[in-house]
């Protein structure tokens, strides 16, 4: 994990540099925002600490230039002004989350570790439930070792259940999320659907993964 420090203040962001390597963070210091948005644009950083106050460029300007050229790195902004406006105009801008100065060091790092949290947690998108997987990029669904065509509708209801696992999903539920709003309630679509979907995901495999809810409606389920 690497992170880029913007601060001008010497001694702060020494202390800031000392104590986020004590928790293996990889640091880079810029001393001014020009510095700072040299490095943000040549640099892929897990996470950037950005002081409002710089000289060169102010930080403002950095979020808005950083974010212009579409990165979507992480940014926290340190401000030493407990001003509503900056707090505001920052988060508008792109930031991801704001310290008020003077912040305690545990303070900095919980937050630190939560914006590399939410990161990686973005970063992931493969959802799953017991040993069947969905890639919610490339669309690929396997269970086991085993490969799994699907067709669209087939796929939509089927991130669907593993979006909201462990859950009793009503047909009124599916309906909303999966169908249009052309859908007829009266017909069985939902049912023919569910039941394509088992013979693909559930057939063969000793372990079902879609339950039928009697009375109410349908629930996937990892774990017994
Ligand atoms: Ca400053």
């Amino acid at each position: 994990m690497r992170i880029l420090v913007v601060e001008d203040e010497k001694k702060v962001a020494s202390f800031i540099k000392k104590g986020l390597e004590e928790e293996h963070y990889a640091v880079d210091i810029a001393y001014d925002g020009e510095e700072g948005l040299a490095l943000a644009q040549i640099n892929e950083y897990d996470l950037i600490l950005l002081d409002i106050m710089l000289p060169r460029l102010d930080g403002m300007e950095v979020l808005r230039q950083i974010r212009r050229n579409g990165s979507n790195m992480p940014i926290l902004m340190l401000t030493a002004k407990d001003s509503v406006e900056d707090i505001v105009s920052g988060l508008d801008g792109g930031s991801d989350d704001y310290l008020t100065k003077p912040f305690s060091f545990a303070e900095l790092v919980a937050r630190v570790r939560s914006l590399l949290r939410r990161k990686a947690r973005e970063k992931t998108d493969i959802l799953t439930v017991g040993d069947l997987s969905l890639s919610t990029s490339t669309h690929r669904v396997k269970r086991g070792e085993r490969e799994i065509e699907l067709t669209p509708k087939e796929y939509a209801l089927l991130e669907y259940f593993m979006r909201n696992p462990n859950r009793i999903l009503t047909r009124t539920l599916i309906t909303e999320h999966v169908w249009d709003y052309h859908f007829d309630p009266e017909t069985n679509v939902i049912d023919v659907y569910v039941n394509y979907l088992r013979k693909k995901i559930d057939q063969g495999f000793e372990k079902k993964l879609i339950h039928t809810i009697r009375g109410s409606g349908y629930m996937m389920r990892g774990e017994p």
